[in-house]
């Protein structure tokens, strides 16, 4: 299979027709209409494995919250969770949280506009880098995400893993190429929209697409069979215990010191089918309890993993008062902290009541969440 060239000349009519189409079928965004930078920011971090639909209700609370980096490196890392619960992979809202305080720490509070300067930033890649040099300040910078890659890729029908070095060069070589434009931000955004709306990963609505007349992958017949990705590994089952021990109508959760949950509050748990003996709660968890009695099971997938959690509540006759090491509280100030999805489930699981009945299910661009 022999991969393309798109010549500067070819390139140059691609763009237009790119830029032309997005002028007329981009959705309106709460992010687009002001792209000010600590806005573009703020929803490419959201935006990162998580839908357009289920980050807009998420991105204006959390703007009008903090609505600058300052803002946000003045609160706790606590008010930050809370207010990003719900939308998982909370490792983003720690990385946009260590980037405001650098912005703060050694930017004077301003966003700076170069590339390299922002990709210097804690929490900053590539990807958001180039998001908010290209959208927000106009710089020539390419974005390769997962939909630009995909786009990219049938492009030029590339040959093998779009994941592996020589392959990913020669993506962001073309990205680049691409942004080499009088509006960057635009055309960044327009291949963006054209990955979710049109070039999709199972079906590709091509009849309609804009740039078909330059897509290799649409000449050859079979564009759904790029990007060549190896097929993805099954998560690998484990098992389980979770107890929640309570006192009166407070539960108890632990602070995580697992990497999956780091800081998160979650139930006590342990590996295994059964429920954790005596000397293993007070070690693990400085736990004393009486009377542990089984729920019940959920599962819950990760990304690697799929968990099989047997539940136990418990009464709880001894336990950490540190916050650093648990909370003791009733279920409705519990979730008001800002729990990871494992701990809700495990809640709606012993009180009966969906915790977060009303929030949206946080489809992912690149199923499932890590939390
Ligand atoms: Fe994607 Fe089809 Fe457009 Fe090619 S022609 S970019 S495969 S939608």
């Amino acid at each position: 299979m022999t991969q393309r060239f798109i010549s500067d000349a070819r390139l140059d009519a691609l763009r237009d027709a790119l830029v032309n189409w997005y002028s007329a079928n981009a959705r309106t965004l709460p992010w687009r209409s002001d792209p000010a930078p600590w806005r573009v920011w703020v929803s490419e971090v959201m935006l990162q494995q998580t839908r357009v639909d289920t980050v807009v209700p998420y991105f204006e609370r959390f703007i009008e919250r903090f609505d600058s980096p300052r803002s946000l490196a003045e609160s706790t890392e606590t008010e930050v969770l809370s207010a990003w619960a719900g939308l998982g992979y909370y490792q983003r809202a720690r990385s946009l949280y260590a980037g405001a305080r650098a912005i703060v720490e050694d930017h004077d509070g301003e966003i700076p506009s170069r590339f390299d300067a922002l990709r210097a930033l804690p929490g900053v890649g590539d990807y958001t880098a180039g998001a908010i040099a290209s959208i927000a300040f106009g710089q020539r910078e390419p974005i390769v995400d997962g939909n630009v890659e995909r786009v990219l890729s049938r492009l030029v029908a590339l040959n093998g893993d779009p994941k592996r070095a020589p392959q990913k060069q020669s993506l962001r070589t073309l990205a680049r190429r691409i942004a080499d434009h009088r509006a960057p931000g635009t055309v960044n955004q327009a291949m963006m929209e054209l990955g979710a709306m049109v070039c999709s990963p199972r079906t590709p609505r091509c009849e309609v697409c804009p740039v078909k007349t330059w897509c290799g992958a649409w000449a050859l017949g079979t564009p759904e069979k790029f990007p060549q990705s190896p097929p993805r590994l099954a998560p690998t089952p484990e098992n389980w215990t979770a107890l929640v021990p309570h006192r009166g109508q407070a539960l108890w959760l632990a602070r995580s010191l697992t990497q999956r949950w780091t800081g998160l509050l979650v139930p006590a748990m342990t590996s295994g089918t059964e429920p954790p003996d005596a000397i293993t709660l007070r070690s693990l968890f400085g736990l004393e309890v009486r009377n542990v009695t089984p729920i019940g099971t959920v599962e819950h997938t990760l990304t690697h993993a799929k968990l099989f959690v047997s539940i136990s509540t418990a009464e709880l006759l001894d336990f950490p008062t540190s916050p650093m090491r648990g909370v003791l509280d009733t279920p409705t100030k519990l979730l008001a902290l800002g729990l990871p999805k494992i701990t809700t489930k495990v809640l709606a699981k012993i009180t009966g009541v969906d915790a977060n009945p009303s929030s949206p299910k946080a489809k992912r661009r690149r199923p499932p969440s890590p939390h």
